[in-house]
């Protein structure tokens, strides 16, 4: 896979001060060409929904994590610009509410992963339990410290029972943060994503990388494993996604269902 290089082995010891969030590699004919490879992949994802969906076998969850302002939306919009939306449940995981926080943890996010024939993709997702909870201590850490062997546990589930997962950590450098917070401050058509609690939480960035590092290196297994995204070009955080994704669908050999038998005789009058 061409994307291999951003995918995390089981048991790595991530250390994200050593993943260049600009970093081009595989685009090394640059931001033009990657662009057309852009579309072919995008066209080509539009094609092996179709074919999922009219399958009706397989399961596709797509996780995305990043920290504000990492992209997830605008992945989302790009990568499945075109596709059928009726194969595609998208959904975002915001605070919990009352009723969420009276279940465990993974009880709101089971009944969003994708049924046969279904790409479910999760804007944030089970992990912001082992992320902005543990950064903000909202349980303590004898708590949140059990729940990467759940999740590991839950997505073995999931995969066992027929689902395929992928992973995407967005990859921002600080710097560009700052940028694209600043521009949600300044540009009147992007206040609306910006929240002053957002400040708070960049003061906390290095204590959200080391949760990060902590997911990386912990939850990345071969049925379900995470992608290091570099993501301060939007252009080939879209190129890294779409290959991970194209490739991974291309390997499910898919075929159309069977016809019902004696269809070529039939003349509609
Ligand atoms: P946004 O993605 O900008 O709409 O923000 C959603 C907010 O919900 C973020 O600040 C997340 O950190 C927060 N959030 C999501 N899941 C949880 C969770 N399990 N516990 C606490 N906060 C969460
Ligand atoms: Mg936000």
């Amino acid at each position: 896979m061409k994307a291999e290089r951003y995918r995390i082995e089981p048991g790595t010891e991530v250390d994200l001060s050593s993943w260049d969030p600009a970093d081009h590699a595989m685009a090394p004919d640059g931001k033009e060409a990657a662009r057309k490879t852009i579309k072919q992949l995008n066209r080509r994802l539009t094609e092996l929904q179709e074919l999922m969906y009219a399958q009706g076998k397989h399961k596709v969850l797509m996780v995305l994590q990043a920290m504000d302002t990492g992209g997830k939306d605008g992945a989302i919009r790009k990568v499945f610009r075109g596709v059928n939306p009726q194969g595609v449940k998208v959904t975002g995981f915001k605070k919990p509410t009352g009723l969420e926080l009276a279940h465990d943890y993974l009880w709101r996010v089971h009944a969003h992963t994708p049924a046969r024939g279904e790409i479910a993709v999760f804007n944030r997702s089970h992990y912001e339990d082992v992320l902005v909870v543990r950064v903000h201590d909202l349980v303590p850490p004898e708590v949140w410290s059990r729940r990467y062997e759940h999740i590991n546990a839950f997505e073995k589930l999931l995969a066992d029972e027929g689902t395929t997962i992928l992973k995407f950590y967005l990859h921002i450098s600080k710097q560009d943060q700052k940028e694209r917070l600043q521009a949600r401050i300044d540009e009147p058509d992007k206040n609306w994503k910006f929240a002053k609690g957002d400040l708070a939480e960049r003061a906390l960035w290095d204590n959200y990388m080391e949760a990060f590092e902590a997911v990386l290196s912990r939850t990345s297994t071969d049925h379900s494993p995470w992608f290091i995204v570099p993501a301060n070009a939007k252009w080939y955080r879209d190129l890294v996604i779409l290959e991970v994704l194209v490739e991974t669908l291309e390997h499910l050999q898919m075929r159309y269902p069977e016809p019902e038998e004696g269809l070529q005789d039939i003349i509609i009058d």
